[in-house]
């Protein structure tokens, strides 16, 4: 940690920061400038309250130089990780992935021709919501487990992984044998008990930044889930809320080179969230790839119009077939392999 003194702190303030800087545990380095006194502490800080530094009198600021996430940050695996799925699929390395599939699990045929053509395009992934946090509770709440179980099928026929939401701790067991991943959302990114819950299983995660998360307040939930052993966590950018409303969140592309230096997780891109416009998902999928995303999550359905839930967002079939075209030339220009 870093403490800056105010150009005008007395020696006795100073003293006073240094006694507290060593009752905390740490080492204190002094450097006395022409104008100022910097101290930096050395040791265990992760556990130090910052702000009751801040608070003492003569203070400036405080900094904090390791970052509170350990498990999560880069140093811990500087290499990258690669999440490995049943099949030998692995997430977070050299080729781009495609998790495609709707917002909401509606019907077999929706499944199973959304199923079809995201394989063929190329798909590893197809995603389907059971359980859907609505901002309504008049809305869509989907088709739960019989929903589950109608993707595992249409997934199996067609060699794909399912990815799915799971909302509370409670659908954790029912929802093991039918998904691949499980999605934590936006909405649920701080749900500190059902992260530490998916921390205690042994199957990928793909956690969504949420709707006015900071990326270290991502990290740091991450952080939940792998302090339990559970390693296997992939990132997710979904777009934030901002003050701008020409879309409904504001994709921050910037957040993926970002999250690619603090952590050695995979990071994904979800453009269909993170613009809630069908016209914008293409130019902010493309952006991700390009911006170095390891998978692109999109939402798709054979009759988008229709959708039970964010269809302005959902793709058509033959709409995303052509963006995932596009996906390949963008990811083989950044020398990746799609
Ligand atoms: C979804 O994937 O359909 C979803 C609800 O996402 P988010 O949690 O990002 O809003
Ligand atoms: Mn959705």
């Amino acid at each position: 940690m870093i403490v800056a003194m105010q150009e005008k702190a007395t020696e006795e303030q100073i003293d006073a920061v240094i006694d507290a800087m060593v009752d905390s545990g740490v080492n204190v380095h002094r450097t006395t400038g022409a104008y100022q006194t910097i101290l930096a502490g050395v040791g265990p800080t992760a556990n130090v309250e910052l702000r009751k530094f801040e608070l003492l009198p003569g203070v400036l600021y405080v900094h904090r130089i390791t970052a509170p996430y350990k498990l999560a940050g880069r140093a811990f695996r500087p290499e990258g990780t690669q999440v490995e799925f049943a099949n030998g699929v692995k997430v977070g390395g050299d080729h781009v992935h495609v998790m495609a599939g709707p917002c909401s699990i509606e019907t077999r045929e929706q499944m199973f021709e959304t199923a079809k053509r995201v394989k063929a395009a190329g798909g590893a992934f197809l995603r389907g919501g059971a359980f859907k946090p609505r901002s309504s509770p008049y809305a869509f709440q989907g088709l739960g487990i019989p929903g589950l179980e109608l993707m595992r099928e249409a997934a199996d026929a067609h060699g794909l992984l399912t990815v799915s939401e799971v909302m509370e701790i409670a659908q954790i067991e029912p929802m093991l044998p039918l998904v691949d991943c499980f999605q934590v959302g936006a909405r649920n990114m701080q749900n500190f008990n059902l992260l530490r819950e998916l921390g205690q299983m042994r199957k990928p995660v793909l956690l969504k930044r949420g709707i006015a998360a900071t990326i270290e307040e991502l990290l740091l939930s991450s952080e939940y889930i792998m302090s339990g052993g559970n390693y296997d966590v992939i990132l997710c950018e979904r777009g934030i809320r901002t003050y701008e409303t020409s879309t409904r969140n504001t994709m921050d592309i910037s957040a993926i080179p970002v999250l690619k230096k603090l952590s050695h997780l995979p990071v994904v891109a979800d453009p269909s969230h993170g613009t809630g416009r069908r016209d914008m998902v293409a130019p902010m999928a493309k952006a991700a790839v390009a911006a170095g995303a390891d998978a692109i999550l999109v939402e798709v359905h054979p009759n988008a119009d229709k959708a039970a839930s964010d269809a302005a967002q959902t793709l058509y079939l033959d709409q995303f077939e052509k963006l995932v075209g596009e996906l390949r030339l963008i990811a083989t220009a950044v020398g990746r392999s799609f």
